[in-house]
């Protein structure tokens, strides 16, 4: 961990302190290329196209995940951790209406779920303007003359004093830890409701401003995607970052710990499995937060705006429903999911190795970019990898002025960090054993996405390099797994 101060570097377009700039690789700036569906004013998209299934797409999800969150708790509590399912002769109505008074029921937002909830966020915007950090330097921001925006990386330091507070509050029992599973119901709602909440008054408050971007006037998506692409608060709070990184893998590592708490009262011991998920927890937790700076130049960060995709996805979605197999351990006697130590031992080196190929492959790519840009940090953050930064990295130089990194993990595969993520969650999924379908939703929910996630990717980044990422392609033939597929 670093303690620089809070002072920001010196002007916008600066060079961030600590840069290190391998030789051959300064000048070419991939991001100010980046000019897709950029007319000439860039708060209209009429580019007519659409993601997501478009307006139909868009708004169907936002009515399917929270009803789907709220009908897979009841699942976990009333029906055994199985999906509620309709009985022999039961009219849907009747069902509908019972899986509804069960959630209105085991998840009702309770005044105690908002003031921990809220009491959380402040809390963590309070660490963000408070304690020490580095900063780093986003992409250049095209309709904004190509800006770059200072961004404050202190994460590391706010998860650390954030564990730290809450073991306090555990050990004096103010606030014991436990409740986040005894009343996770609670905090389901809470998590929604917050979502939608923050997605309306993220849209509007950008309309009312005049902050807009990219809007294609179709109102159910473009709330879905969003209408503001860099939100602030006084210039401080970059509200992008502060939802993707704190929120989310925060509260999913402290419902790891409550779970891992509450076996140790009540059993007397915490199992391997339960272990197994804090250690996975803990390990992308601490990756957002230690590698945090190598963020603000990632795609989110970049092109999508700050909608109700990411605002709820963060608020709820990724906290809430990402946590449904230790849920499922922690509600069931361990011989229910007793594995042999050798599964156990192969699943703890699967998770291990899978993190080092994730956190590597991302490192390797985002420094490159970093270091092409002049903005390179060297953190001492733990854990630094043998590999995460690539010496005399190859590439190919493209006629659009960017560049495509063409040796380390890129060099082997296009998206091997997507398959080293999915194996880490897939791995969440395994430990669970395969009597409830709940702990599976992750995998599935995640293969969906990040297959989809490649195509648009892939498909941005056809039509930005055009015939040098065909070149790309020819000399790294690979998508997902090196020399298979
Ligand atoms: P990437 O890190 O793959 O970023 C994609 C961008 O990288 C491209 O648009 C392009 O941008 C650049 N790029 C692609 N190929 C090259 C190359 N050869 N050399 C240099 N730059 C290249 O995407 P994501 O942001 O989707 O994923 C980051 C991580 O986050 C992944 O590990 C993913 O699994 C994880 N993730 C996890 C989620 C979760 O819910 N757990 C959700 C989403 C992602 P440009 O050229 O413009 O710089």
């Amino acid at each position: 961990m670093e303690t620089k101060s809070r002072k920001k570097p010196h002007g916008e377009n600066g060079s961030t302190n600590g840069s290190t700039v391998p030789k051959g690789l300064v000048g070419s700036d991939t991001a100010t290329k980046d000019n897709l569906k950029m007319g000439s004013d860039h708060k209209v998209d009429n580019s007519g196209e659409f993601e997501f299934g478009g307006v139909w797409g868009t708004g169907l999800a936002m009515v399917f995940f929270p009803l789907l969150m709220w009908y897979m708790w009841v699942g976990q509590v009333y029906y055994d951790s199985q999906f509620p399912m309709l009985e022999k002769g039961e009219a849907i109505a009747d069902f509908v209406g019972k899986v509804a008074n069960l959630a209105y029921e085991s998840a009702y937002p309770t005044k105690k779920a908002w003031l921990v909830y809220w009491g959380f966020l402040t809390y963590q915007g309070l660490l963000y303007v408070t304690l020490p950090g580095v900063w780093a330097k986003g992409n250049p921001i095209p309709h904004r003359d190509n800006v770059r925006l200072d961004y404050f990386c202190n994460a590391v330091w706010s998860f650390y004093f954030t564990i730290a507070t809450v073991a306090i509050l555990h050990a004096t029992q103010i606030l014991p830890i436990t409740c986040l599973v005894d009343e996770f119901g609670s905090f389901l709602s809470v998590g929604i409701l917050s979502g939608i909440l923050v997605s309306f008054i993220g849209y509007f408050s950008a309309i009312y401003r005049g902050a807009q971007h990219r809007m294609t006037g179709r109102f159910v998506y473009d709330f879905f995607m969003g209408a503001e692409l860099n939100p602030r608060i006084i210039d401080i709070i970059d509200l992008k970052m502060f939802f993707e990184i704190r929120l989310p893998w925060f509260i999913l590592f402290f419902v790891s710990c409550a779970a891992a708490v509450k076996q140790y009262e009540t059993l007397g011991y915490v199992t391997p499995q339960v272990g197994f998920f804090l250690l996975a927890h803990w390990l992308y937790t601490n990756a957002c937060c230690k590698g945090e700076e190598l963020v603000v130049t990632t795609w989110d960060m970049t092109h999508e705006k700050w909608g109700y995709m990411l605002i709820f996805w963060n608020m709820a979605g990724v906290p809430l429903t990402y946590c449904h197999g230790v849920l499922y351990l922690v509600r069931h006697n361990p011989s229910v999911y007793q594995w042999p130590i050798g599964a156990n031992v192969f699943l703890y080196v699967f998770l291990l190795c899978a993190y080092y190929v994730f956190d590597t492959c991302n490192s390797q790519k985002n420094r490159f970019r970093q270091m092409e840009q002049g903005t390179l940090i060297v953190r001492k953050t733990f854990p630094q990898l043998p590999w995460q930064t690539l010496k005399n990295p190859t590439f190919i130089r493209c006629k659009n002025g960017g560049t495509l990194l063409t040796s380390g993990w890129y060099g082997l595969a296009r998206k091997v960090h997507y398959t080293a993520d999915f194996c880490q969650l897939t791995s969440l999924g395994l430990v669970c054993g395969f009597a409830s379908p709940l702990p599976w939703f992750l995998p599935t929910f995640f293969i969906i996405m990040i297959l989809h996630r490649a195509w648009r990717d892939t498909d941005r980044c056809a039509k930005k390099y055009g015939a040098d990422w065909e070149e790309y392609k020819r000399q790294v033939p690979y998508l997902f797994i090196p020399y298979v597929i």
